[in-house]
């Protein structure tokens, strides 16, 4: 049975998760690139490690959730990275959206050193993160998934499990590849019915209820009307992972027209310096290029 995990990563969805973790009793250790976000956990009873090395020593589960492979690759693989400090019986889970050839890759190094790896990404944002309510995705062994499954049913309102260690992380990249193409029709559509003069918040009204209606558009579309751009899942996240899905498709010659559409524009807001604004700032790039602001 598990008892002792470490969490690295608490950025947005990390640290949601690691509050979790400390609410299910887990004995807990934290570590973080920037040192000063543990705090908050080492009040509530959480040990808190110098490196990534030092946090994974001795315990039983190794969780963590980056921003990028760049991230992965200096907390994993780097010197006194956690590859530096885990050893043989232990499992590792990656929970961070990454290509699918790094987690392959990262279950080669861990496998060296006689340690078990999942990939573990998940959907949902800062709010399910925080609410325990995500949807998480799992590949890898089923017999250190079954192990890991309670530590996770403490985290998500639904835990899948889809088999050889990967696939999991390139379940996430074809959800991924539908978000951005929702939040790129909701921005078209958005920018469209402004510019027809059409009353947005009616417009706003039938998104909920239409046949085509989605959480995800309804949550965006509400907070572009309030100009609400607070980050729950940063616009140069979401542009890194179009880059992830263009590579990954590339890789399998699966056509991906509509994403590159989505992609340009997601690198336009970026470049009007809305990197660090949500997801929903896409918007802003047509807004530019139509001369008008969508709000309420
Ligand atoms: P975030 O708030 O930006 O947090 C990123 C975390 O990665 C922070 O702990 C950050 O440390 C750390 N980090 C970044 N670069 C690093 C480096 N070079 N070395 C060590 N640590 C580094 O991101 P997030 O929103 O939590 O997302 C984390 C992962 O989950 C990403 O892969 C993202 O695509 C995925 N995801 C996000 C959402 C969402 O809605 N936000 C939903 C599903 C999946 P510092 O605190 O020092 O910067």
């Amino acid at each position: 049975m598990i008892k002792t995990i470490s969490y690295l990563g608490l950025g947005t969805m990390g640290s949601g998760m690691a509050s979790n973790l400390l609410k299910a009793n887990y004995q807990l250790t934290v570590w973080n690139r920037s040192a000063e976000k543990c705090e908050p956990f080492a009040r509530k009873g959480a040990h808190i490690a110098e490196t990534p090395a030092d946090a994974v020593r001795d315990v039983d589960l190794v969780m963590y959730s980056l921003s990028n492979e760049q991230a992965v690759d200096e907390v994993v693989f780097g010197t006194k990275g956690i590859l530096s400090g885990i050893k043989a019986g232990q499992i590792a889970m990656d929970m961070s959206t990454v290509l699918p050839a790094t987690s392959l890759r990262e279950l080669e190094a861990y496998a060296k050193r006689g340690v078990d790896f999942l990939d573990a990404p998940v959907f949902g944002s800062k709010q399910e993160s925080a609410d325990a309510k995500l949807w998480i995705m799992v590949a890898g062994s089923k017999t250190i998934f079954e192990k890991v499954r309670p530590v996770l049913e403490h985290l998500g309102q639904t835990v899948h499990y889809f088999g050889n260690n990967g696939n999991a992380a390139a379940m996430k990249l074809v959800g991924n590849l539908i978000v951005a193409l929702e939040m790129e029709a909701l921005a078209e559509g958005l920018v469209l019915a402004q510019k027809a003069g059409l009353d947005l918040k009616t417009v706003m009204e039938v998104v909920k209820v239409a046949d085509f209606r989605s959480p995800l558009l309804v949550s965006n579309g509400q907070n572009i009307l309030k100009r609400d751009f607070s980050t729950s899942f940063a616009l140069k996240l979401m542009l890194k992972d179009a880059g992830l899905i263009e590579k990954f498709a590339a890789s399998l010659s699966s056509p991906i027209p509509a994403l590159r559409v989505a992609e340009k524009n997601l690198e336009s807001a970026v470049a009007l310096g809305f990197g660090k604004e949500n997801a929903c700032a896409l918007i802003k790039a047509l807004e530019k290029e139509a001369g008008v602001e969508v709000k309420e």
